[in-house]
């Protein structure tokens, strides 16, 4: 392939829509959010609403008043710090201690699918899979391969990606909802990333997340037809000490313990690349695991106080503890000496290109001190919350062979 594609020129065209779409995506699945009491309360009430009650306020001076534990600090050794610090980070998103569960993966029919891309086209094929990442609980998800039947010996580089909020994996893969494929990228926010992984020339796996579409609970479909809230999924989860974040991670990792059992695929050429929610997932696979060879985290990567603070998220966004033992930055330092390209929108209020920015120079320093501050790079992009991938695929190309 001559050159990196994406759909770069066709999101100019779709900002508006796009904008509207992810805040739907951002809202939906049947959050609720409480509308302010319309209860009268007397002149002389102490209870009226004011800035007293602010939470964000005081949860940012609780931010504030905590000295992450395990910040990377000027002088220490950067290789011992990574050491001590993957393993508190593997603590805190509960990654099982025991022996990886079998993966007993099952491969769907293979279909043969298209997709044009600035006037180009690029076949691929598609097919479901399923594997367990833990005992008796599948992920779903689909497996891509360029279309290459002039040379069915290829070892393929890999990508494991990850959606964010949306309706459910098939919204990256090419799928509409009436199951037919997209001959185009989508211009949901997402644009259908790993149908462009697939056309750049990757071995693509895209894993529905728990809590989202056929990972959302059998036996409350018909209670919650709109969807179904992470939050419905981290309760339960937390009540054994685990998170929806760590089960989503947890799954990715696996992703790749998948790939690197195919034959056809390059064991030391495997990415993650995810948006949003996605984006996390990505990051904190890489972050994790040394077998990710470089990393796309679009639209996560941040100052925590300007991000996870400052905005009402999803609460799949926040792993437990994680504010007394890290700044983000220092996940993204965990992947050095590693790539790791992070995508920040200018326009991103979720995660403001401001935060993007104090979190990328805290993650410099980091590489820095391993001598590659060239192998972490933040790409602005120009559009609001949404994937972008013009700089990333162009760097992919480099690294991945
Ligand atoms: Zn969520």
């Amino acid at each position: 392939m001559s050159k990196a594609l994406c759909h770069r020129n066709r999101r100019l065209k779709t900002g508006a829509l796009v904008s509207i779409t992810m805040l739907m995506a951002c809202l939906q699945s049947s959050h609720s959010y409480a509308a302010e009491s319309t209860y009268q309360l007397p002149k002389s009430s102490i209870l009226k609403p004011s800035s007293d009650f602010d939470f964000f306020a005081y949860s940012k001076k609780l931010h504030k008043d905590h000295q992450a534990r395990h910040a990377f600090r000027q002088g220490v050794n950067p290789q011992k710090w990574q050491t001590t610090a993957r393993a508190a980070l593997k603590t805190l998103l509960a990654l099982p201690e025991s022996a990886p569960a079998p993966l007993n993966a099952k491969l769907g029919e293979k279909l043969k699918c298209a997709v044009v891309i600035d006037k180009r086209v690029y076949k691929y094929t598609r097919q479901e899979i399923l594997y367990y990442s833990r005992p008796n609980y599948p992920v779903g998800g689909y497996f891509l391969l360029p279309d290459n039947a002039n040379n069915s010996k290829a070892k393929y580089s890999a990508v494991v990606c990850m959606p964010g909020h949306g309706s459910r994996v098939q919204d990256i893969v090419g799928l509409q909802p009436d199951g037919n494929t997209r001959s185009t990228l989508s211009a949901d926010y997402q644009h259908d990333l790993a149908v462009q992984c697939v056309a750049n020339g990757y071995a693509t796996i895209a894993i529905e997340s728990l809590g989202l579409g056929s990972r959302a609970s059998y036996s409350k479909r018909k209670e919650f037809p709109q969807g179904q809230d992470c939050n419905q999924f981290d309760g339960p989860l937390n009540l054994y000490g685990d998170s929806l974040i760590g089960y989503r991670v947890y799954d990715a990792l696996r992703a790749i313990d998948y790939l690197q059992s195919r034959n056809d695929i390059n064991k030391d050429s495997i990415a993650t690349v995810g948006v949003s929610a996605g984006g996390a997932i990505s990051l904190f696979a890489a972050a994790l695991d040394t077998r990710v060879k470089c990393a796309v985290v679009s639209c996560f990567l941040n100052d925590i106080n300007s991000s996870l603070l400052s905005h009402i998220h999803c609460g799949c966004n926040y792993v437990p503890n994680l504010g007394k033992e890290f700044r983000l930055s220092d996940i993204g330092g965990l992947i050095a000496p590693r790539l790791l390209l992070i995508e920040a929108s200018k326009n991103d209020h979720a995660f403001p290109l401001s935060g993007a920015k104090l979190a990328y120079e805290e993650t410099k320093k980091i590489y820095s001190a391993l001598k590659v501050p060239q192998n972490v790079i933040l790409f602005q992009t120009k559009g609001d919350h949404q994937f972008d991938g013009y700089e990333a695929f162009k760097r992919l190309k480099l690294d991945l062979r």
